[in-house]
């Protein structure tokens, strides 16, 4: 644009005045149809040209993510489509203008605005903003889902490690009429490494324990009462 070429006051007839459906070259000043792409005077490609075909498709398929807003330079219009993708607002909200620029010349269209920057480009980009929208989503919903789903299912390894314990003191019991303090003696099997089980005190009478979950973050202090309490837990 800065180049003294480019300058139309400078170059071509100075009588000539542009019409609406015209515009000036950027390489040769010459006056040229604002849909050209290429001037037909010096074959310069002109810059900034918007596809019609591009930007329907990026209005239709992308313009939920802000795509043809970005490809025509209204960058704030684009983030609030990004920023409120969620609502499917953007998606109305482009769905109409789709139907409008379906029904604009590729003339008018190039007149009120300018591409900045590749249609590809920006459907590629907006696409793997898409993807990590819904990858976003899908993880606000699946995360909480998979904490409660561990959290349920670390109460059932904690009631069962309880229950087991419980019923080796007591078999324990049966066998040598006293309870034991020491865990080995109880040859728990399938014991869980995340649930410690702390026996306190064991005589011929009663035992007393404390059983701690490490990921709940739960402590039970338990003795040769606590069959019903458990069945509660
Ligand atoms: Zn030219």
């Amino acid at each position: 644009m800065n180049q003294p070429d480019s300058n139309p006051n400078n170059q071509g007839d100075p009588k000539q005045t542009r019409k609406l459906d015209e515009k000036y070259c950027q390489s040769c000043g010459a006056i040229i149809r604002s849909s050209a792409e290429v001037c037909p005077g010096c074959g310069a490609r002109q810059k900034g040209m918007i596809n019609k075909t591009a930007l329907l498709l990026i209005t239709f398929f992308l313009g939920g993510l802000g795509a043809h807003k970005f490809y025509t330079g209204r960058n704030l219009q684009g983030i609030l489509h990004l920023l409120f993708f969620w609502t499917g607002i953007p998606a109305l909200v482009s769905l109409v203008e789709f139907i409008i620029y379906a029904s604009t010349s590729s003339e008018r269209l190039n007149e009120k605005y300018q591409a900045k920057g590749s249609a590809l480009l920006i459907a590629c980009i907006a696409l793997g903003v898409g993807l990590i929208y819904m990858a976003a989503i899908l993880a606000a919903i699946a995360i909480p889902q998979f904490i409660k789903y561990r959290e349920r299912a670390y109460h059932a390894v904690f009631k069962s490690e309880l229950q087991n314990f419980m019923t080796a003191e007591e078999l324990y019991f049966l066998q040598n009429n006293k309870y034991t303090s020491d865990l080995s003696d109880l040859e728990l099997t399938h014991k869980s490494p995340l649930v410690e089980i702390d026996i306190i005190s064991a005589d011929k009478n009663c035992f007393e324990a404390r059983v701690t979950h490490a990921k709940l973050h739960k402590s039970v202090a338990i003795d040769c009462h606590s069959v019903d309490q458990i069945q509660d837990e």
